[in-house]
């Protein structure tokens, strides 16, 4: 085989950027001019696009994607004690506020082909004290938001999605009618991490609702609890966007369907390759009722054949990742006497059984099918 190929990455951040480099360099060149490094023209007009690109909602932009689930429930006035029912395969991230401001993680199962939080598990964790839900957009596709939000307003629950993998996805009600990802919910949590789908240059974070009272307190405490500049009406944070990421985001926000585009194609050469092998191989299911943006490509792998199919892969120089090896109720920040082994059991089996490919925009023909080929060739050895 020719070493033609360039060196095959999770996600090629730098392939990316070549093709947008002098959009790119001048925005940033246009911000360090500027001296506006913080709030400044570019963060506002990030603002107002992605407000648009969403269908019209109030966006907040903030540091990252986990002070924006923080000030998420800061804004929504979560006591310790309340009881906040997520997902327990998810990013840390998701439970890890819910505990540091001393509200009571609940986790719940997924279901086995979407890897989204469960409606039936949610329903059957509901207590007095449940105050929100927090799906989360695992791996680009939306979690069942209309059975959610059912439950929601029969519960009087607060919903804030974290669609920190699944910015640009829609949500396809019943009715046909289509919402984007994260403004479904009370209010929904983003991040422009590098390697998100709609990435930075660093750190970066958004919140959006369609509530203007509660986009005046969001924003208020993002910024130390201020309204009025030294009044300080309540105990905020610091958590803002810097301009330099703005700028970035401007430019990446008006190919982020594009991309999207060009990780579905991967994804539909992966399902292709993959789909003859179901009693091995499972390929990812797609939930018909949201269009998905492929933040990863998972893969289920059979008989305890992962771990030897991803050594397989590395000796061929082609990386893969295990999204997420261990289950949040058998981390040890999260242990808790309510918890045990074998309590949900999708989780666990996904645990072990899931292999995330390459998934990025840059990911050309020859590059699918040397990977598509060195996993079936693991297969037939
Ligand atoms: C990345 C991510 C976060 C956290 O975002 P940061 O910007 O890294 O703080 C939260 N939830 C999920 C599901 C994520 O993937």
């Amino acid at each position: 085989m020719e070493k033609v190929l360039r060196k095959i990455q999770m996600v090629d951040l730098t392939g990316q950027y070549e093709k947008i480099k002098p959009e790119v360099d001048q925005a940033l060149g246009r911000v360090i001019a500027s001296a506006a490094f913080i709030n400044g023209p570019e963060v506002k007009a990030f603002q107002s696009e992605l407000e648009y690109y969403l269908g019209g909602i109030h966006v907040i932009p903030c540091a990252n994607g986990t002070d924006a689930l923080q000030v998420a429930m800061m804004a929504l006035g979560l006591q310790p004690g309340d009881e906040v029912i997520t997902a327990d395969f998810t990013y840390a991230a998701t439970a890890e506020v819910i505990a540091l401001l001393k509200l009571t993680p609940v986790l719940v199962d997924v279901n086995p082909g979407t890897f989204t939080i469960s409606p039936g598990a949610i329903e059957k964790a509901i207590t007095p004290n449940t105050k929100a839900i927090v799906p989360v957009h695992l791996f680009g596709q939306c979690a069942d938001m209309e059975e959610i939000m059912n439950i929601a307003r029969r519960h009087n629950l607060y919903v804030i999605e974290d669609t920190a993998q699944a910015i640009g996805a829609d949500y396809i009600f019943a009715g046909g009618q289509r919402q984007k990802a994260g403004t479904i919910g009370t209010i929904g949590c983003t991040s422009f991490f590098p390697s998100k789908n709609l990435g930075c240059f660093g750190d970066g974070g958004a919140l959006f609702t369609r509530d203007a009272g509660l986009a005046g307190k969001i924003k208020m405490i993002c910024n130390h609890g201020q309204a009025v500049q030294y009044y300080h009406d309540e105990i905020g944070v610091n958590s803002r966007l810097d301009s330099l990421q703005a700028a970035v985001l401007r430019v990446k926000l008006k190919h982020l369907d594009e991309y999207a585009g060009a990780r579905n194609r991967a994804a539909d050469c992966y399902d292709k390759a993959f789909s003859g092998h179901p009693e091995i191989i499972k390929i990812p299911v797609r939930n018909p009722q949201s269009t998905h943006v492929f933040h990863q490509y998972t893969l289920q792998i059979q008989d305890n054949r992962r771990d030897g199919l991803r050594d397989y892969l590395k000796s061929m120089e082609i990386p893969s990742m295990i999204y997420y090896p261990v289950p949040l109720h058998l981390q040890k920040a999260y242990q808790n006497k309510r918890y045990k082994q074998g309590d949900f059991p999708v989780t666990e089996n996904l645990c072990s059984s899931v292999l995330s490919l390459p998934m990025h925009t840059e990911l050309d023909g020859n590059t699918l099918e040397y990977i598509t080929s060195s996993v079936l060739k693991y297969f037939t050895h």
